[in-house]
């Protein structure tokens, strides 16, 4: 079993803590238990260098200590739409950069290119080249794929057939994704889009599989349906997102999509502007009943958790992170207390959290969904009774309706 995040960035990208190295990314991803990690930013000629400077290249990958790595990058295409490129080593880095290298203008300094090619140019490159693809955090509104196209051809064109996984992103879960049938041959990825190695950050989404090998055969195995399946995605609650549901982005009023196209797409509140939730942009492109491998969970990280239980407003402060770190080192990695330990064992260290963490895993956690830019909220209830009354005081926002 093989736990593994794809998308994270270095030090290099914007706004990027500067600890985004591989000793920290490796430690902390064994911290997490996670096995593998993408290198992210691979095309900036001064990361590649720290990369292929620190990781051993050995018979069965790339390592860093017991960390394997991939090397991976996120491109930005014209369009402003974000794809995820897997390298099979480091020739083909320097191949793929030299066909991109006139097509940016910021190449060389950031770890995130931007290059005037569509998905399809892109697509077209990165599989001539033998590497892997696919669009990254396909419902956000701004930079994924349904944030500006109506379909993964009218990215990807003819290199559509050719696309090897989607990433879900914090947005959507995998039964939002099957609404759609364009996506039946597509592995699911759910990756944590890192930009610093704390540990509500690298992993907050991952991935769990079966894999013959903990590298890039494995998963260009894996995405060809060869060998191995994706057993598990774990991720955040959509509804936790910031555009889950249609609402205003001045006063967050949420609206059904009927009452948004009602109401043009203004605020009955503020007459400000209604922004189109991932809930609704994945009602437009339905297409099918949704019907997917892998399991989903819905659980935020260890740290977020934590912090639930104890009521701290940041998963940083000192109390979360030294019971983290309590429960880390008796009971082993995050991903473990997360999916596998025994609740009762969890409990012998911290009754509270043990109990937090059961109503994850059974989806027992009520959601007020998010909108307009306003992120969701989640509520721990203490019992059944509790549950029933939050959903009725709060029915109207819940289900992302407006009352006059
Ligand atoms: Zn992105
Ligand atoms: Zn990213
Ligand atoms: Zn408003």
């Amino acid at each position: 079993m093989t736990d593994f995040d794809l998308h994270i960035h270095s030090k290099h990208s914007i706004g990027v803590s500067p600890d985004m190295e591989i000793p920290v990314i490796s430690s902390e991803a064994e911290r997490k238990g996670l096995d593998m990690v993408g290198t992210g930013d691979i095309l900036n000629p001064e990361w590649r260098k720290h990369v292929e400077n620190t990781l051993k290249d050995t018979e069965t990958g790339f390592k860093y200590q017991d960390v394997k790595f991939v090397l991976t990058v996120e491109v930005e295409d014209k369009d402003r739409i974000h794809h995820l490129i897997i390298f099979p080593d480091f020739e083909t880095v320097e191949n793929v950069y030299k066909s991109f290298e006139q097509f940016s203008s910021d190449i060389d300094s950031e770890g995130r290119p931007r290059l005037s090619l569509d998905g399809e140019e892109i697509a077209e490159i990165a599989k001539e080249n033998g590497c892997l693809i696919g669009p990254c955090h396909a419902f956000t509104p701004y930079t994924g794929i349904y944030g500006k196209k109506d379909s993964l051809k009218q990215c990807y064109g003819d290199q559509k057939s050719k696309l090897d996984f989607l990433e879900l992103g914090l947005s959507a879960d995998s039964e939002m994704a099957s609404k759609i049938s364009d996506h039946d041959d597509l592995v699911f990825l759910s990756n944590s889009d890192a930009h610093s190695p704390w540990p509500h950050r690298l992993g907050r989404e991952f991935n769990r599989a079966e894999l013959t090998e903990e590298n890039f055969n494995g998963l260009n195995k894996l995405f060809n349906r060869e060998q191995g399946k994706v057993t598990l995605n774990v991720g955040l609650n959509p509804k936790e997102g910031k555009y889950h549901c249609s609402a205003c982005n001045s006063c967050h009023q949420k609206y059904t999509l009927k009452q948004a196209e009602e109401f043009s797409w203004r605020c009955q509140e503020c007459s400000g502007k209604i922004k189109k939730g991932v809930k609704d942009r994945v009602k437009e492109l339905k297409d099918k009943e949704p019907e997917y491998e892998a399991k989903y969970l819905k659980a935020p990280p260890l740290s977020k958790i934590i912090q639930y239980t104890v009521g701290h407003a940041s998963p940083t402060t000192k109390t979360v992170q030294e019971k983290y770190d309590e429960l880390t080192r008796g009971l082993g990695a995050e991903v473990d207390i997360l999916i596998d330990k025994h609740i009762d064992r969890i409990a012998e260290f911290d009754s509270d959290v043990a109990k937090s963490i059961r109503k994850f895993r059974e989806g027992n956690i009520v959601m007020v969904p998010g909108g307009g830019g306003s992120y969701g909220e989640r509520i721990i209830p203490d019992d059944r009774e509790h549950i029933e009354q939050v959903k009725e005081r709060r029915s109207s926002e819940i289900q992302c309706r407006y009352e006059n």
